[in-house]
């Protein structure tokens, strides 16, 4: 038996799925950063992602089943980004992969000397340029860490036929040069912080990942702008700036907001 999102893909059922709101809520619980979303946006966020799913593919990886819940969820992750630029910014490829927890890429690299390495890499995602999607469904995310928003957030960087260089299409009244001040500075400064609490054996704050290079800067502090941008605001805030100049979002006020309103009411939980 078809499942319901399959049925809807079928030509001949042009029905859009039936999704309660119950089923909704409670895939989008496990996303803390739609919290900082307005229920108009939410509203928008949800057409978006049955739109997504209409035009995209899932694959589950070896003896892996995508479940329906799955798909959406990662349709809602997927769309956030691009709330406000529209699906088109994912329109030159088409698949998702979704592997059950961490998978092992093999690898082959020669170095200067001419010698064949070859080892497997671990990885909880991944992102082909003009390609698929590669995604571990974990069934716990840290906070603060999404593997899929960092692995749209570098689609969105590769677009035009890039790489990942943290520098995705910029909108036309965006400067390039207030982008790549922002981001080469922040970038020197992450690595600097990375470095020393290396060395110290403490943890930064954010991802220390995004030290790897600019590209994963760019997504690593994708993930923090939707996840903790109180967090990012603090830290970068010209990276923050640039940020909601790309994503035509504005999540940190919405956080404070929160946090101020749980602050005032002991009776709720805040986790
Ligand atoms: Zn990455």
């Amino acid at each position: 038996m078809f499942s319901f999102l399959q049925r809807w893909r079928h030509p001949s059922a042009q029905a859009t799925p039936e999704i309660s709101p119950e089923r909704w809520l409670r895939l989008e619980e496990r996303l803390p950063a739609l919290d900082f979303l307005m229920p108009e946006e939410l509203e928008k966020l949800r057409g978006l992602a049955l739109a997504f799913l209409a035009e995209k593919e899932f694959t589950g990886g070896p003896d892996f089943q995508v479940t329906d819940d799955m798909r959406l969820t990662i349709a809602l992750t997927a769309c956030l980004p691009i709330l406000n630029l529209g699906l088109d910014w994912y329109g030159d490829w088409v698949g998702i992969i979704v592997y059950p927890g961490d998978f092992v890429v093999p690898r082959r690299t020669f170095d200067a000397a001419g010698v064949l390495h070859e080892y497997d890499d671990v990885l909880a995602g991944q992102a082909w340029q003009g390609g698929p999607v590669v995604l571990s469904w974990l069934e716990e995310e840290t906070p603060g860490v999404n593997v899929m928003l960092h692995e749209f957030a570098h689609k969105l960087d590769m677009r035009e036929g890039e790489e990942a260089n943290g520098l995705p299409p910029l909108h036309p009244d965006m400067s390039r040069h207030a982008w790549t001040a922002a981001f080469r500075h922040a970038f020197e400064d992450f690595r600097r912080r990375v470095r020393h609490a290396e060395f110290r054996g403490l943890e930064t704050e954010l991802d220390p990942y995004g030290a790897e290079s600019p590209g994963e800067f760019f997504a690593v502090m994708s993930e923090a702008f939707f996840e903790t941008p109180l967090l990012l605001r603090e830290h970068y805030p010209d990276v923050y700036e640039q940020f909601r100049l790309f994503y035509r979002q504005d999540p940190a006020p919405r956080e404070a907001a929160l946090s101020l309103e749980s602050a005032a009411d002991p009776t709720q939980n805040t986790l």
